[in-house]
């Protein structure tokens, strides 16, 4: 087999970001339904995309710390929504969210029957950018806990995806051979353009960057596919069974 080693992403390639992002978001606008009067779901819902994108965006390059991210991507998703909210509001929104959130089982169509033909044919682990304290919450809802050898916090590695550090820190952890290693993820900066400068093979999942398209909140300023064909590239997680 050519490889010995799969590293995935977490959000939005195994863990079904987008789903259980709106159904947490429904639930809290069910739930705090009085400060969302005439306030449209669909409407918070792309906003908050925007936003979160873009906050995402700015803590990947080390310009916010994780706190701000957390609160200002909700803050100005109100703001879009002409919702006068009290300063706190936001701050309470966000706490329940990531309490809620995290703890939400859905996965991306396809990802337990991929772990499932993975495990015991490959050593499988997971590289993620997201925060060590909600990661195990998602992995444990998602019932994928016991599928990975390793999972590499950028929090741990001090270093987040696309950068090289966190990469390096992977193969030292799981002593994998990056020639012989491939990358599964959803985010073209972080998890292809990371993984192809670390010396690993590249398997896109391209619904993610779909739906950004879809709600019209593709951030303009990050290069994306350009001067790069990545070793993969895949509409659905089981297209990867053809090649694995
Ligand atoms: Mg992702």
């Amino acid at each position: 087999m050519k490889y010995t080693d799969i590293f995935f992403d977490l959000d939005g390639t195994l863990w079904d970001l987008k789903r259980n992002t709106r159904v947490a978001l429904e639930a809290l606008f069910n739930e705090y339904a009085g400060y969302f009067n005439g306030v449209s779901f669909d409407h918070l819902y792309a906003r908050y995309h925007h936003h979160n994108d873009h906050v995402w965006a700015l803590y990947r390059d080390g310009l916010i710390d994780k706190e701000v991210l957390r609160v200002v991507r909700f803050e100005r998703t109100f703001m879009d929504c002409s919702m006068e909210v009290n300063p706190d509001f936001a701050r309470v929104f966000a706490n329940r969210f990531l309490e809620v959130c995290p703890r939400l089982p859905h996965l991306v169509p396809g990802a337990m029957e991929l772990l499932q033909h993975l495990h015991g044919r490959y050593a499988i682990h997971i590289i993620t950018n997201g925060f060590r304290e909600v990661q195990g919450f998602k992995l444990a809802a998602g019932g994928i806990t016991d599928f990975f050898s390793q999972v590499i916090y950028s929090e741990v590695a001090g270093v987040r995806k696309p950068h090289r550090g966190i990469f390096e820190l992977a193969f030292s952890l799981t002593h994998a051979d990056p020639s012989r290693s491939l990358m599964v993820g959803d985010d073209w900066e972080a998890d292809i353009l990371g993984a192809r400068d670390a010396g690993m093979d590249q398997a896109f999942l391209t619904s993610t960057e779909e739906l950004l398209h879809e709600l019209g909140t593709v951030t303009t300023d990050r290069p994306r596919r350009h001067n790069h064909q990545p070793t993969y590239s895949l509409s659905n997680l089981s297209q990867l069974l053809n090649v694995l």
